[in-house]
């Protein structure tokens, strides 16, 4: 999971992509870069930390250009490096001439990077960001146009990627034949095109309209104007649907962000009214969320129930996201800096705790620990997604099946081993009730069942 950007026809595009970058900030922590083009030459730059941190205002002023890409990484395909950061460029006889940044993991990385390298294309990193844009340079140099590159790339190349692609004069948007990861843009009043993984971007740029980029879409935007190229997604996939990822509604996207047809925050509600139905039963003093993901879910659980929804744990916005921390210890670390129970909160309380998904298992054992020294009484964890059983290969940092919790513990042991009175998770067939269009969506991670095949 990351966040892209893309601003064109702004002379302010290199502030206008730090704001969108820094409104994404959640979907990557680890680095983050940005190139921007003043119709000559790409100009990049990027580092390893916060958009704060990397681009402050001494560092835009050196970023001149009415077109930009930008990125923020959560590594997952290459080790948290500077080479491994986007967006990537590809130097030709005339210097920087492409540039792209990518959401999404590939599947098929090592044969498409072996078929590129016997083609005498040469890597600098081991990040799939760097594979598209090699990519569609060996097919410009082939002589396609980026459109043609484009979509030979879509036939070839498997995974999830929604991306921005820039040459000197010309911005592309587009995204995998399964619409995998989210990708919205739209115009500002005066005209400035605007592209982001999630349409909080579009919002903090005053973008009045929030469109999606189409299933293997292309959007080609230049001086003439904007042109949306719309492929048929069934000539690049073997699966019949989409493939939205569920777990963007349930933990990665901004609350206020709208995508796949859908608000964030209503699927959220929807979610902790659905898992309140199948407590009719528990009478409860309080309904309190694990900060900030299940705060809409449990406002839902509350609206249904009529629990009381207590904030009862107070986060430290100054930590980021645990999940996204690339090192266990890094992430048992923040958590314990990250939440805090309200002094004289819990004490006696019957406390139902809402959290919106257990991945690995650790963060959750130490929050209810927190809150059992805090004085509760009972804590009933309720979750608002299946278990988690299956890896992830589009974007996700959990390629292994030994490290999530589900396929460790029986559901009573895992109970036991994070100390609570009782857990329930929301069923997956209630889980799709909760969106407009269940049959387009990925739910491998919960059921197995992989949109494509993984090699
Ligand atoms: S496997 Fe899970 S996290 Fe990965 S894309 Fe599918 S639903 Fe999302």
């Amino acid at each position: 999971m990351c966040g892209i950007v893309g601003i064109f026809g702004n002379p302010d595009a290199a502030r206008l992509a730090a704001l969108g970058m820094f409104a994404q900030q959640h979907r990557g922590q680890e680095s983050c870069g940005m190139v921007v083009c003043d119709g000559r030459v790409l100009h990049l730059h990027k580092g390893m930390g916060l958009v704060k941190e990397v681009f402050n205002a001494e560092v835009l002023e050196e970023l001149p250009g009415s077109l930009a890409i930008g990125h923020v990484r959560y590594p997952t395909k290459g080790a948290a490096t500077p080479f491994n950061s986007q967006p990537h460029l590809v130097e030709t006889l005339f210097g920087p001439s492409y540039a792209l940044a990518s959401n999404g993991d590939v599947v098929n990385y090592d044969s498409v990077r072996a078929m590129l390298e016997a083609e005498n294309v040469y890597f600098k990193s081991d990040n799939d960001g760097e594979l598209l844009v090699k990519f569609i340079a060996w097919r410009l140099s082939l002589g396609d146009d980026p459109v043609q590159a484009i979509r030979t790339l879509m036939r070839d190349v498997k995974g999830a990627y929604s991306s921005v692609f820039c040459t000197k004069s010309e911005l592309y948007l587009f995204r995998d034949p399964l619409s995998m990861r989210p990708m919205v843009w739209g115009r500002t009043a005066d005209g400035t095109v605007v592209a982001g993984s999630e349409s909080c971007v579009l919002d903090i740029l005053q973008v009045g309209e929030r469109k999606e980029v189409p299933a293997a879409g292309i959007i080609r935007i230049n001086s003439g104007g904007i042109q949306i190229i719309e492929n048929d997604p069934q000539d690049y996939r073997t699966c019949k649907h989409n493939s939205y990822c569920v777990f963007e509604h349930i933990y990665f996207s901004r609350p206020d962000s709208y995508h796949f047809g859908e608000d964030v925050f209503m699927v959220r509600e929807q979610i902790g009214a659905m898992l309140a139905k199948e407590d009719a039963d528990l009478e409860a003093d309080c309904v309190v969320p694990v900060p900030d993901s299940a705060n809409f879910m449990a406002v839902g659980y509350s609206k249904a129930s009529g629990v009381p929804l207590s904030l009862g744990l107070i986060r430290n916005h100054y930590v980021g996201r645990t999940f996204i921390k690339p090192k266990q210890t890094v992430r048992d670390e923040s958590v314990l800096q990250k939440f805090n129970p309200l002094p004289n909160f819990f004490q006696g309380k019957k406390v139902v705790l809402l959290d919106d998904s257990i991945v690995r298992g650790t963060t959750i054992r130490k929050i209810v620990r927190l809150i059992k020294d805090a004085g509760a009484k009972e804590i009933h964890l309720r979750v608002g997604s299946p278990q988690v059983r299956f890896p992830c290969y589009f974007g996700i940092d959990t390629h292994s099946p030994e490290m999530l919790a589900a396929n460790l513990y029986s559901l009573e042991e895992f109970t036991k081993h994070i100390g609570v009175d009782s857990l329930k998770h929301l069923s997956l067939e209630n889980l799709a009730k909760c969106v407009h269009e269940p049959l387009e969506y990925c739910y491998a991670c919960f059921n197995g069942e992989y949109p494509l095949e993984i090699r």
